[in-house]
C-alpha cells in the first residue's frame, strides 16, 4: 500500500513537532495542511541537509543535494533548492518551525514577516493566526516576491510587499519574524511591537558578501523594557540595510568570546558602558542584565 501525500504531510508535521519542540497544536496542524510543493513549484527538486549546506557556505566542504521527483519526498527535514546559482533555498523546516514557535502566535494576531521567500512559511503563520489575524510579508528579491504573491493569493489574511523590509512600516504587531541577518533590531520594529509582542531575528556577523552566521534571538516587549535570549545558531542571508558597520566588530567579539550567549535584555536608553553590556552600541545595547519585573 502506498501512502498518499496527505499521509506524508501528517507524518512530517508530527516529526517537526518533536524535532522543533512545537508547543502549539495549531502550528503542528499548519505543517500538516500547507502543501510545500505548491510553494516550491514543479519538480524535479534538489533537496539536502541544512547543516551540510551551512558548512559549505562557510567554506568547508561542498553542498550535496539529492534529486527527487516525487513531491512526497519534500516532506522531510530538508532544504529545497530554489535557485542554485544564488544559493537560495526553501529553509529547513525544523529551524523555521522552532523560530515560528518562538513567536507564540495566537488566533487573531498581527504578524510581520521580513524575507518571505516563496511564501511557504508565511502561509504556515497565516494558518496559525487564522482569518481573524493577518500577516504582512516583505520580500526584497523581485523573483521571489512575485512567486510569494502568486503562491499566497488564496490567503485573504496575507499581504506581500515587494520592498526592502527595513524600510517598510508594518504597523503595530504582536509578532515579527525577520528572515535575514542583521547586527541589531531596526528601531521601527521595536517601536511597532505591542506590549508582550515577540520579535525573532538573526543577530549575525557577515561571513561573506551575502551570508552571515550568528544566533537567532528572541526579543519580547515587557512593561519595563525588552527581554532577549538566544533560540538557535543560524546561518542566513544578510539584510544589508540593517547592518551597522560600527556594531559589526562588537557583535563579532561578543560571539567569538561567547559572551552573547548570556544575553538577557536589549537596552535602548542611553547609558555608560558597564560590565553587563555585551554589545554596547550608540542606540541599542545587548545586555546580560535582566529586565526588571516591577
Ligand atoms: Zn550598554
Amino acid at each position: 500500500m502506498s501512502l498518499s501525500i496527505e499521509d506524508y504531510r501528517r507524518f512530517f508535521a508530527d516529526e517537526i513537532r518533536f524535532v522543533a519542540n512545537l508547543e502549539s497544536p495549531a502550528l503542528v496542524e499548519a505543517f500538516a495542511r500547507v502543501p510545500r510543493e505548491r510553494f516550491i513549484g514543479p519538480g524535479p527538486w534538489q533537496v539536502g541537509s541544512a547543516e551540510v549546506r551551512a558548512l559549505a557556505a562557510a567554506g568547508m566542504g561542498r553542498a550535496a543535494y539529492v534529486t527527487i521527483d516525487d513531491a512526497r519526498h519534500l516532506y522531510h527535514n530538508v532544504v529545497v533548492v530554489l535557485d542554485a546559482a544564488r544559493d537560495i533555498n526553501n529553509g529547513q523546516p525544523s529551524a523555521l518551525a522552532h523560530w515560528i514557535n518562538g513567536l507564540e502566535l495566537q488566533a487573531g494576531a498581527r504578524v510581520y514577516h521580513l524575507g518571505a521567500g516563496v511564501g511557504y512559511y508565511t502561509a504556515i503563520m497565516a494558518e496559525v493566526v487564522g482569518p481573524g489575524g493577518s500577516v504582512v510579508a516583505t520580500e526584497i528579491d523581485p523573483y521571489l516576491s512575485e512567486r510569494a504573491r502568486a503562491n499566497l493569493s488564496a490567503y485573504a489574511n496575507v499581504e506581500v510587499q515587494a520592498v526592502d523590509g527595513a524600510e517598510f512600516d508594518p504597523g503595530e504587531c504582536d509578532a515579527m519574524l525577520i528572515n535575514a541577518g542583521v547586527t541589531h533590531p531596526h528601531p521601527m520594529w521595536l517601536d511597532r511591537l505591542r506590549e508582550g509582542g515577540r520579535l525573532v531575528l538573526p543577530i549575525t556577523v557577515a561571513t561573506s558578501e551575502t551570508l552571515g552566521a550568528g544566533l537567532m534571538t528572541k526579543i519580547v516587549r515587557r512593561p519595563n523594557g525588552f527581554s532577549a535570549h538566544g533560540l538557535t545558531p543560524v546561518g542566513i542571508y544578510s539584510c544589508k540595510s540593517v547592518r551597522d558597520p560600527e556594531l559589526e566588530p562588537l557583535v563579532r567579539k561578543a560571539f567569538t568570546s561567547q559572551a552573547f550567549l548570556k544575553v538577557q535584555s536589549l537596552r535602548r536608553e542611553p547609558h555608560e558602558q558597564e560590565e553587563t553590556c555585551l554589545v554596547h552600541g550608540k542606540d541599542v545595547c545587548f545586555s546580560s542584565a535582566p529586565v526588571s519585573e516591577d
